[in-house]
């Protein structure tokens, strides 16, 4: 692309965040290619501000109109930055859907992310998606509306992105191509700890990933394997696989990505250095691939690759994943507001390292969707709450 007309215009949803940024990276590499349209905060009102000087958004949104009102004087006093800040919820699905936008980052954290996420997959736009939780919870509704829209849908979670990375672009010679895919998982902080001592993580000891600089949520699932837990379930749908086609192994050096074994017994993995501008350059520019400013892999700096099995004793959350896709709809997103709600009670200090799981099976195994509750957003999103209340009210008993 060369001229100015043919820029591809993106609306990064959750744009201070890690995702978020690493995303901004790799759009203000190929200007000739990429326009930033529109961006979105939740908290980190100053980081906002300086993205919009920097980048120029059409439109910059925050969800609390306070929030909103902070960034419109933090831009006044800058003469000529020409963002329109836009607040509340709703504003979100608007820049997701402008028709302006061709493209969509969707790297939100949580369920928070679910409305724009469908309301971009019913604009057909192309849909880049971080923001696991949304397709965790969204479940075969999402997959809908990607279909009914003529949204082209775009894995950003590294291990998704290798998945695809080794499949052809034929999305229908998939099924009959794949065996099962090997989600790898580096085993976070917590891969070698006496099981037994997990009552005792501390946040600052949970939130130290040996491999990847993440937000604290993720750094947190990844500890518990909570995290893999969810890209199980964001696998079953990105690539419609059954529960038994999805396997998990453990490779500490988060080398090879993830991988696909084939009906023929092949297995092909996509390798590189654990940078998720390699994802995202790969979603953005799809066919196609474009410069991520990741380091190349050296082959000799880490010259072992090796593989365990998870421990069930350790991350006894990893198993929920299977347990939920087995279970009636809707038991997914029960999970994953369940863990919502315990990764910020232990993130809070109040609730202990290895309680979130359990809060998370029993919540799973008590609350019990309706029926029709997931055939609409607000349906989901009442499963949702009613699912967190449960959880928060085992949060109090364990506490107390
Ligand atoms: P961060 O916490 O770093 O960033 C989250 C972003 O979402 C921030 O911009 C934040 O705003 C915003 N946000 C938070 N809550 C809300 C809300 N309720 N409504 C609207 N916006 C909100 O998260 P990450 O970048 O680490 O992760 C984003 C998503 O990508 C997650 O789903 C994660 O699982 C997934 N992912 C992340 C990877 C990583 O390397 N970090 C790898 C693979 C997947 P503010 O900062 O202003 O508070
Ligand atoms: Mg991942």
């Amino acid at each position: 692309m060369s001229s100015s007309s043919s820029r591809q215009r993106i609306c990064v949803l959750g744009s201070t965040g890690s995702v978020g940024t690493s995303t901004l990276d790799v759009l203000a590499r190929h200007p000739e290619r990429y326009e930033v349209f529109a961006l979105s905060a939740m908290s980190r009102v100053e980081e906002l501000a300086a993205q919009c000087l920097r980048y120029r958004p059409r439109y910059a949104v925050l969800p609390e109109a306070g929030l909103a009102a902070r960034l419109r004087g933090l831009l006044r006093e800058q003469k000529g930055c020409a963002t329109e800040v836009l607040e509340g919820a709703a504003a979100l699905s608007e820049i997701a859907t402008h028709p302006e936008v061709d493209a969509v980052m969707a790297a939100i954290v949580g369920a928070a992310g679910l409305a724009p996420c469908l309301a971009a997959a019913r604009a057909g736009k192309k849909l880049m998606l971080a923001n696991k939780e949304a397709i965790v919870v969204g479940g075969a509704l999402f997959m809908q509306a990607v279909e009914q829209g003529g949204a082209t849908l775009l894995p950003v979670d590294s291990e998704h992105s290798a998945i695809f990375q080794c499949l052809p672009e034929d999305r229908a010679s998939w099924h009959e191509r794949i065996d099962h895919i090997v989600l790898t998982a580096s085993g976070g902080p917590f891969r070698q700890r006496d099981p037994a001592t997990l009552a005792d993580v501390t946040l600052e000891q949970a939130v130290a990933h040996p491999n990847w600089v993440m937000g604290r949520k993720i750094s947190i699932d990844s500890a518990t394997m909570m995290n893999k837990a969810l890209e199980v379930i964001e696998a079953r749908w990105l690539f419609n696989l059954a529960p038994e086609q999805l396997k998990v192994v453990i490779h500490p050096q988060s080398i090879i990505h993830s991988m696909v074994v084939c009906r023929d017994r092949s297995v092909l993995a996509q390798l590189g250095t654990p940078d998720m501008r390699v994802p995202i350059a790969y979603a953005l520019s799809f066919p196609e691939r474009i410069e991520s400013g990741a380091e190349p892999l050296d082959f000799l700096a880490k010259p072992t690759l090796s593989f365990e099995e998870a421990d069930a004793r350790r991350f006894p959350g990893l198993f929920l994943s299977w347990q939920a896709l087995r279970a009636a709809e809707g038991a997914t997103a029960v999970l994953n507001a369940a863990n919502e709600e315990a990764v910020a009670a232990f993130a809070e200090r109040r609730l202990r390292f290895d309680h979130i799981c359990r809060v998370n099976r029993q919540t799973l195994e008590e609350l019990h969707p309706e029926a029709g509750e997931c055939a609409s957003v607000e349906g989901l999103l009442n499963l949702d709450a009613r699912a967190r209340r449960h959880a928060l009210r085992l949060i109090e008993g364990l506490a107390g």
